[in-house]
């Protein structure tokens, strides 16, 4: 992880669970973050606890799916540290948890701007600085759902699937300018979000035993991997945290 020493980072959705442990392993892999989420408590405690143990963190108050916050976190990166070397594109919503039948389509609305138009928000706000220096690196949160259908998820398993085709087309645009871009497919991560899948009673995955899940630290190890050249080969693919040949690969196991 050396190569990552002296780089820069936007971490959205970094209040919590996979966001907030992927800030604390970048840096202690010594890369300037800044944590931004709605909630500015969670990330001015975890901004704090890193610049205690010599890194270097800014929380800023950010709402994904308003495109104005998301530039704002993206430029108080350049401002504060110089460039945006790595952005990921993390926050991401399960809730409301419904049948299509059944669900609120404000809210399944809600979930639209969240997952799909924040992390576009995200790539639109971070592309041309990356492109004018040359070179970057994005990770997308994805999921099996991506791929797959579950009951209850048509609103995550659509915008999971927007997300992919999101990493697909910004690899064929910009992977001659010198970006990277990658998305982690975690499988189940103990998180809050476990917590409300679980909660909802609806499909297989509620009815996993936590045991199964994986942690978010490992995730954020994974992430961490993902953004050095070593992760080269899956530019422009979902890097699956299930397959046992990743989870080597990424150093984990
Ligand atoms: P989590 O514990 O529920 O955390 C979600 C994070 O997203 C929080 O920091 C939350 O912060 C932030 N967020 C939600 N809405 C936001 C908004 N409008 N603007 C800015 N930040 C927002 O979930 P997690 O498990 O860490 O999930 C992180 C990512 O991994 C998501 O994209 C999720 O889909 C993906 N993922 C998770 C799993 C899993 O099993 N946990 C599996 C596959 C993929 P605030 O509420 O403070 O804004």
């Amino acid at each position: 992880m050396q190569e990552l020493n002296g780089k820069t980072a936007v971490i959205t959705g970094a209040s919590r669970g996979i966001g907030a442990a992927t800030a604390r392993e970048l840096a202690n892999c010594g890369v300037s973050v800044i944590l931004a989420a709605r909630t500015l408590v969670d990330t001015n405690a975890i901004a704090e606890e890193i610049n205690q143990a010599g890194g270097k963190a800014i929380a800023v108050q950010c709402d994904v799916s308003n495109y104005d916050e998301v530039a704002a976190a993206i430029s108080k990166c350049i401002e504060e540290f110089g460039h945006i070397d790595i952005l990921i594109n993390n926050a991401g919503v399960i809730d409301p948890i419904a049948r299509i039948a059944d669900s609120d389509p404000q809210k399944w609305s809600q979930v639209v701007d969240i997952n799909v138009k924040g992390v576009y928000y995200g790539l639109r706000a971070a592309i041309p600085a990356m492109e004018s220096q040359g070179s970057g690196v994005i990770i997308n949160l994805s999921s099996g759902a991506a791929n797959g259908a579950l009951e209850g998820w048509s609103h995550y398993c659509a915008t999971k699937a927007a997300v992919l085709s999101l990493t697909r087309c910004t690899d064929k645009e910009c992977r001659e300018n010198g970006i990277r871009v990658i998305g982690l497919s975690p499988g189940t991560v103990a998180t809050d979000m476990q917590i409300k899948i679980k909660a909802s009673g609806i499909n297989p995955v509620s009815q996993l035993d936590p045991s199964a899940h994986i942690s978010a630290e490992w995730s954020a190890r994974a992430i961490a991997w993902l953004c050095t050249e070593a992760a080269s080969e899956f530019c422009g693919t979902d890097f699956s945290l299930k397959d046992e040949e990743n989870r080597k690969k990424a150093g984990l196991i």
